[in-house]
């Protein structure tokens, strides 16, 4: 089969095994790149590893510590007919890799908010992860959740929790700057997303491992927020996904004082940069202010991917004497996004960005190309008009 992208709107609907394995290896050889970590981690869980920022922190720990990995993700496989998802050709070339370096690498694919996943994890834990891991990320990025105990479905909405909000916004598809209305969400309607993207899960993870005891002394686990700057409140951080991350970080309160009280571990919510990933592209408003960004940290040599945050997560803050903590207790790798200059350049440029001069002064091509990669096409040294094994395998899931 030879594939070429199909794009329907922010999602593309064929992956490319090949270029998602290039896409991989890149990640793999940045951080081949710096030193090797001495104390990083040993045994790691990774929750929501296939994409964006799970699969950098699955690369990280195993390619600069050496670290044995689970990873869990919802994806589908490849036939002879179909191209299955990125996420599934990003494992299957994750795991080759890891592997052929004698670095020990496992997946799940199902639903992680079930009970049955959990199990799955807790068994692989005790049978081939020397019974215990010491770190688990939560990086889970999922429209609906079935509630493990009652069966019940949520679905999570983007809306605010204000009044109608419009913005500018752009149109991925024509490449134009457009208007969205974005309406209020109801109450009931803010309730479904912090059930779905809160911290409920990722406290429902690490009580199933601690009740299993396969939490080692001195665990450590990590979820991932965004907050970014006052032009995208209304639709993030003051929005229905802004009160699940909030939620998030009273679930991390909780899981820290319950680490550090039996095991002397600890939990932290990371604040991450706004990348373009699956997730994010869903998002009104997002990708126009991400766009500007991008034009702005390139500029400034200050434009990291997630591997590059990941490897500056896991060396510069995670595993390092000095944290530097913000006043509520996260780590925060958004600092450079953050900076003042870079966001009182983003702001400038927004109020003046139209159709007109958006090809100027946003970053347009480098949005796209990212888009792109997410599913493994434009990278160089591919060739996309070969023959492709559409039905390449996760070896670790290979029946
Ligand atoms: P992504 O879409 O690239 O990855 C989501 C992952 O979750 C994938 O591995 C997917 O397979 C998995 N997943 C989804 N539903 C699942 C289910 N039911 N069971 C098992 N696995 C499931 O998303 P991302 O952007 O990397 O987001 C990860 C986290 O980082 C999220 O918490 C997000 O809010 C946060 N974050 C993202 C950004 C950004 O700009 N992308 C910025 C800051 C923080």
């Amino acid at each position: 089969m030879i594939v070429k992208p199909k794009i329907r709107g922010f999602i593309c609907t064929t992956s490319h095994p090949d270029g998602c394995a290039a896409h991989v290896q890149e990640q793999i050889d940045y951080v081949k790149s710096k030193p090797k970590s001495e104390n990083g981690p040993k045994n790691v869980l990774v929750i929501g590893s296939s994409t964006g920022y799970g699969l950098a922190s699955r690369i990280v720990p195993a390619f600069g510590a050496g670290a044995n990995t689970l990873g869990l993700f919802f994806e589908k496989p490849g036939s002879e007919k179909r191209t299955g998802s990125a996420g599934w050709y990003n494992t299957a070339a994750f795991e080759k890799a890891a592997t052929a370096e004698g670095i020990f690498a496992k997946s799940l694919n199902g639903d992680a908010f079930s009970n049955e996943l959990k199990q799955q994890a807790i068994d692989i834990i005790k049978n081939d992860m020397d019974g215990k891991i010491d770190l688990i990320v939560y990086s889970l990025a999922s429209p609906r959740r079935t509630d493990p105990n009652t069966g019940e479905v949520y679905k999570s909405v983007l809306k605010t929790t204000g009044g109608e909000y419009t913005n500018k916004t752009l149109n991925t598809d024509k490449g134009e700057v457009d208007e969205v209305t974005i309406g209020a969400a109801t109450a009931e309607e803010i309730d479904n997303t912090v059930k779905v993207m809160g911290g409920e899960d990722w406290e429902f993870w690490v009580n199933a491992l601690a009740d299993a005891n396969v939490l080692a002394e001195g665990v450590k686990t990590v979820a991932y927020s965004y907050i970014g700057p006052e032009l995208t409140w209304p639709i993030y951080t003051d929005g229905t996904i802004g009160r699940a991350k909030k939620d998030v970080e009273k679930s991390c309160a909780k899981l820290d004082a319950k680490l550090k009280a039996s095991l002397g571990g600890e939990a932290f919510v990371s604040v991450n940069k706004a990348l373009v990933t699956q997730a994010s592209s869903a998002i009104p408003v997002v990708p126009l202010y991400i766009s500007i960004l991008y034009k702005e940290m390139k500029a400034k040599g200050l434009h990291e991917g997630c591997i590059e945050q990941i490897e500056r997560l896991f060396s510069d803050r995670l595993y390092a004497a000095d944290r530097k903590l913000d006043e509520a207790g996260r780590i925060r790798i958004d600092d450079l996004e953050m900076r003042d200059d870079i966001q009182a350049a983003v702001a400038n440029i927004w109020s003046s960005v139209s159709n007109e001069n958006f090809a100027d002064v946003a970053d347009f091509k480098g949005y796209k190309d990212e888009f792109l990669k997410l599913f493994g096409f434009g990278i160089d040294g591919v060739d996309y008009d070969a023959e492709i094994d559409p039905a390449t395998g996760v070896p670790s899931l290979a029946e």
